[in-house]
């Protein structure tokens, strides 16, 4: 299936300049999202991946269906504040200034073979932090899934090292 049919790209959005990639014409399409579904479960299960693991809030999107394919758990990476429990923070740079993402503490055994998942790859800065919350917890990043890849942000650079899935490339 050629997934990219599915996504709307919108110019100028969220501000001038910017090349938005929606997804959620390729989420509510109900052919289209099982697609992109079973392709990460079945690189998931090539991982023996014992947890997924996403950040707010398109990370879930992909991610808990594919947990539920697994029969495994879903972890939560939100930014601070909204978690209710015991967290470790990461703070990562964005653009302009800093962000930060959080974690509960329980939330990850050590050696937990872990897949990432997220929507989109862009400078990589959210998934490097992702990772770096999944490591300090003592999982094991056994690979990293997005529907999307824009290539000419070099993302992939940043997480030199680690196995990485796109369905799509820009
Ligand atoms: P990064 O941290 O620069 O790799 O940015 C990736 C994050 O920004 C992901 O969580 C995406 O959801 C979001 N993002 C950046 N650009 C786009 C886009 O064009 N479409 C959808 N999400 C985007």
């Amino acid at each position: 299936m050629d997934l990219k049919q599915y996504v709307t790209i919108v110019p100028d959005w969220p501000k001038q300049g910017i090349v938005f990639k929606d997804i959620t014409t390729l989420m509510d399409n109900g052919e289209a999202y099982k697609f992109a579904t079973d392709e990460i479960v079945k690189y998931a299960k090539e991982k023996e991946i014992d947890l997924v693991v996403g950040p707010e809030a398109r990370g879930f999107i992909i991610g808990c269906p594919v947990a539920y394919a697994l029969g495994v758990g879903f972890a939560p990476v939100r930014k601070p504040g909204k978690l209710p429990r015991e967290t470790i923070q990461v703070e990562y740079g964005l653009e302009y200034g800093k962000d930060a993402l959080t974690i509960h503490k329980d939330a990850i055994k050590p050696g937990q073979r872990v897949l990432i998942t997220d929507d989109l790859l862009a400078t990589g800065g959210t998934i490097e932090a992702t990772i770096k919350l999944v490591e300090e917890l003592g999982g094991v990043v056994a690979g990293i899934a997005f529907l999307i890849e824009l290539s000419y942000l070099e993302g992939r650079k940043k997480l030199d090292g680690y196995d990485i899935l796109t369905l799509m490339e820009y």
